[in-house]
């Protein structure tokens, strides 16, 4: 029978082991992604946050452990290409726009179109693609903007032009790497109301260092440390937590 939490789970991962000559970068990790939350991932460097999303993405391969999409998609068996057309979108730290393209472009190129022989057929193109692209520009505060050169904008929106490009592919999970690192305290309160609306029509997991960010999300809390859970809750509790002080907040 198949467990309960991993059926319930959008991403189940449990006792995830990952080594690199012999040192474990994830040590037995077990991690739950709930469908419709949104999760942040904190800790100190080395923890292992970034091959926890290399494991999710297919980009890196666990030496032991399961990791289950949907309850059903046993990842370990997919390749990168088809876990992203599963649903399972990234966006790393450094903004990886298309600079001299438009904003508007930016979108449009990203966008996930239907597949099949006949989906062409039952798709109006242009009428769908230009609501589906203004409502992404809406909803990462780049309508202004639509016209401008991706690389005039400021490193701020260019993260927000990202996550709108992430938002194009409809992922059902998203998966966001530090995307507060060298934006204004202004761009970073915005950042946090956006993750939060996003997170409405979809799970996202942030890992990210700044705790006022974190702060401001509607999230739940999960700290790594040394390649497994170290505390678990709202920042309240995990904050609170005493190993959680000693390894990543006392520093
Ligand atoms: P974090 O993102 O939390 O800073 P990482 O997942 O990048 O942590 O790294 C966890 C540990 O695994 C670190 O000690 C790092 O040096 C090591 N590590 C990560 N990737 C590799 C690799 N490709 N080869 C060797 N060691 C690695």
């Amino acid at each position: 029978m198949v467990d309960t939490l991993r059926a319930d789970s959008l991403l189940y991962l449990d006792g995830v082991t990952v080594s690199f000559d012999g040192f474990k970068a994830l040590n037995s990790l077990s991690l739950v992604v709930k469908r419709g939350e949104l999760q942040a991932i904190i800790g100190p460097n080395g923890a292992g946050k970034t091959t926890m999303m290399d494991i999710i993405t297919g980009k890196t391969r666990p030496d032991t452990g399961e990791v289950y999409f949907e309850g059903s998609v046993d990842l370990t068996k997919k390749d990168e290409t088809e876990i992203a057309n599963m649903g399972i979108g990234r966006k790393f730290q450094k903004p990886t726009v298309f600079e001299s393209h438009t904003v508007w472009d930016n979108i449009e190129l990203s966008l996930k179109k239907p597949r099949g022989v006949f989906a062409s057929w039952f798709y109006d193109r242009d009428d769908e693609d230009t609501a589906r692209i203004g409502e992404i520009l809406e909803t990462v505060r780049l309508t202004h903007r639509a016209s401008e050169y991706a690389a005039n904008l400021s490193h701020g929106q260019k993260q927000w032009l990202e996550i709108g490009m992430l938002l194009a592919q409809d992922p059902k999970l998203m998966l966001v790497d530090e995307p507060v690192a060298g934006m204004t305290d202004a761009e970073t309160i915005e950042t946090s109301k956006l993750l939060n609306e996003i997170s409405k029509s979809r799970s996202v997991v942030v890992v990210e260092h700044d705790m006022s960010f974190v702060r401001d999300l509607d999230c739940r809390v999960t700290c790594l440390a040394e390649g497994a859970v170290l505390a678990q809750g709202s920042l309240e509790h995990v904050s609170a937590d005493p190993l959680v002080i000693e390894r990543y907040l006392g520093r």
